[in-house]
């Protein structure tokens, strides 16, 4: 297959150059807002994408023209033999970022082979300060863990860090400011991410979203925030730093400041699945064509296919939406 020649270009114009690859639906945390209290049935092993499976389809989206790659889940670092495919994907040639999205829990003792695996950018799944809070949240006591895993990377020079918090009223939008303060001594980025209506957050549970403008508003309260432009790899955060400040502080609003206008992404579920946007029930199968014989030509297709019929936005702003059915952990976040 020739490189670089078609791109995945949707009908809308928007170059989708960023591919999201949730490896596993399996985590180690069982946050309230992500899983449900009784779980969610496992997948089996046949299931999902063979390591060799998914670098495949990397390298076919690679010559489509993605050229970042975010690895998610579940949590991508529980899968087995995660430190030995991480190399064979960032070695693939024509990507410039392959970037990590964790809970954190199993950071502090791998960031040595993660960073030797060619990952520079890590997130940080972290929604609390507090270690009762954080077990509250996730079912498990490991905020100490999480919280030295953060410090070790800052001493590694991974940068950026981004620490993602999830703003759930109620639960921690009274640390909005302890975690932007965060940002006037450290390098951290603090990225406020807008509760979404998906998955556990059903109708009822979507009451405790906090709209991105209270969020900033609190934020602002504590020093005049300096806009950052953003670059062609960033993704959909609005930025900012307090004048001075080595951190920086994003907003990531799905909801009620949705940025589905400068959309560049495409997410591969760990059961081969393209999906062309987190909150429109739309996918389409991969890995049956590859475990039936389809061709480079055939796969790279169908990525132009899913391209092409990803929705212009989500309609969860107007007021008969559906919600999305499937759950996070096995979309990737
Ligand atoms: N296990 C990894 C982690 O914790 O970062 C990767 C997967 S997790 C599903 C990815 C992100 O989705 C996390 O930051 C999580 O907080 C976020 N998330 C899950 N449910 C969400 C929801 N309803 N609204 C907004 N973010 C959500």
């Amino acid at each position: 297959m020739g490189s670089n020649h078609i791109q995945l270009i949707d009908q809308y114009d928007r170059h989708l150059n960023y591919l999201r690859i949730s490896v596993t639906d399996r985590c180690n945390l069982r946050c309230l807002y992500c899983i449900p209290p009784d779980g969610i049935a496992k997948l089996g092993h046949g299931d999902i994408l063979t390591y060799e499976e998914i670098l495949r389809l990397a390298r076919i989206a690679v010559n489509l023209g993605v050229d970042k790659i975010r690895l998610t889940g579940g949590e991508p670092l529980v899968r087995k033999g995660i430190y030995e495919f991480i190399p064979r994907l960032t070695a693939l040639p024509g990507l410039k970022e392959v970037s990590l999205t964790t809970n954190g829990i199993y950071l502090r003792d791998n960031l040595e082979k993660l960073r030797s695996a060619g990952i520079k950018r890590i997130n940080v799944s972290l929604d609390t300060l507090h270690r009762e809070k954080y077990e509250k949240i996730t079912g498990y006591d490991g905020f100490q863990q999480v919280w030295d895993g953060i410090r070790l990377a800052r001493k590694l020079k991974f940068q950026p860090i981004k620490i993602n918090v999830v703003v759930i009223k109620g639960i921690n939008d009274d640390e909005i400011l302890d975690f932007a303060r965060l940002t006037l001594h450290e390098p951290y980025h603090i990225r406020f991410i807008e509760y979404m209506p998906i998955g556990v957050a059903n109708k009822e549970n979507i009451l405790r979203h906090v709209p991105d403008s209270l969020i900033k508003k609190q934020v602002s309260s504590l020093g005049t925030l300096v806009h950052i432009s953003k670059n062609t790899l960033d993704g959909p955060a609005e930025r900012f730093r307090f004048q001075g400040a080595p951190g920086e502080i994003g907003f990531i609003s799905a909801l009620s400041n949705h940025f589905c206008a400068t959309c560049n992404r495409l997410r591969l579920t760990p059961t081969g699945n393209l999906r062309s946007c987190l909150l429109f029930d739309q996918e389409i199968d991969l890995k049956d064509p590859m475990r039936t014989g389809a061709s480079d030509n055939e796969l790279a297709q169908i990525f132009l296919n899913a391209a092409f019929t990803k929705p212009h936005s989500h309609y969860l702003a107007s007021e008969n939406s559906i919600l999305p059915s499937g759950h996070m952990s096995a979309i990737g976040g």
